[in-house]
């Protein structure tokens, strides 16, 4: 349902958990965030309000400048905090979180199943974060010096069909998100020194007032301070930055 992601200099929880409060008026029943540290990933997910979120992970808990949070709207599986986002791959290298549907869910799990994978959730959405796995191992370094987690993800969502709003992060890559939609809208935010992802614009103007909207089938890798936006089928984009002309 709602999305924040961050890489940046600040602290990242504090601001994703600020951002996934302003997302509250669209209506969810779990919430969860994970940020990448020094030490890996720290995860907090769970039923109910993002209030009760941040009692229970103070946001001292969950170092690090580069994070993923999530409101849940559940279509698949109960609400439980199992079912919660984020989701880990289940050799625990990819984080993620997803608005949408993955309709042909049950044969990636089944392919995913025969190659070893795990899953701890009844979600749709757990296929995506092993898929990305399979395709990251896979993969290897690409020779141009590019990313291979946005080149796993580009592999992923080429055999996903449904709809979708994504942000992904790999333990190997501590400075680096990368962002997909598809039917679920996404937006980056470029600020001072960090890059903010959210799937609605109200989460991410306190941030910054430049906004570059995402397209239908555009994904965008993050490296520290720096974007790049391409297509599904690998298509350079040149972003528009607009200017969003409220604050909250
Ligand atoms: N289909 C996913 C789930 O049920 C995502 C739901 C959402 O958009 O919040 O977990």
């Amino acid at each position: 349902c709602g999305i924040v992601g961050y890489v940046g200099k600040s602290k990242a929880a504090p601001i994703i958990l600020d951002g996934l409060k302003r997302l509250e008026y669209r209506g969810y029943d779990s919430a969860g965030v994970a940020v990448l540290g020094q030490d890996g990933f720290k995860l907090a997910k769970q039923t109910g309000r993002v209030e009760g979120l941040i009692q229970k992970a103070a946001p001292s808990t969950l170092p690090g400048s580069c994070g993923i949070g999530h409101t849940r709207w559940a279509t698949h599986g109960g609400v439980t905090n199992e079912n919660a986002h984020p989701h880990l791959s289940s050799d625990g290298k990819i984080a993620l979180i997803h608005n949408g549907v993955i309709e042909n869910y049950a044969a990636i799990k089944k392919f995913l199943l025969s190659k070893g994978y795990t899953f701890a959730s009844e979600t749709d959405t757990e296929v995506l974060t092993n898929l990305i796995a399979y395709h990251y191992e896979k993969e290897g370094d690409p020779a141009d010096g590019g990313s291979r987690l946005l080149e796993s993800v580009r592999k992923t969502l080429f055999h996903v069909e449904g709809t979708y709003g994504i942000c992904v992060l790999c333990s190997d890559c501590p400075r680096e998100l990368v962002a997909a939609r598809k039917g679920s809208p996404l937006i980056l935010g470029v600020g001072q020194d960090e890059l903010v992802v959210a799937s609605d614009v109200a989460a991410l103007v306190s941030r910054t007032q430049n906004v570059v909207y995402l397209k239908d089938g555009e994904l965008v890798g993050i490296r520290d301070n720096a974007f790049e936006i391409s297509t599904i089928n690998d298509t350079d984009v040149s972003p528009v930055i607009d200017k969003v002309t409220w604050q909250v």
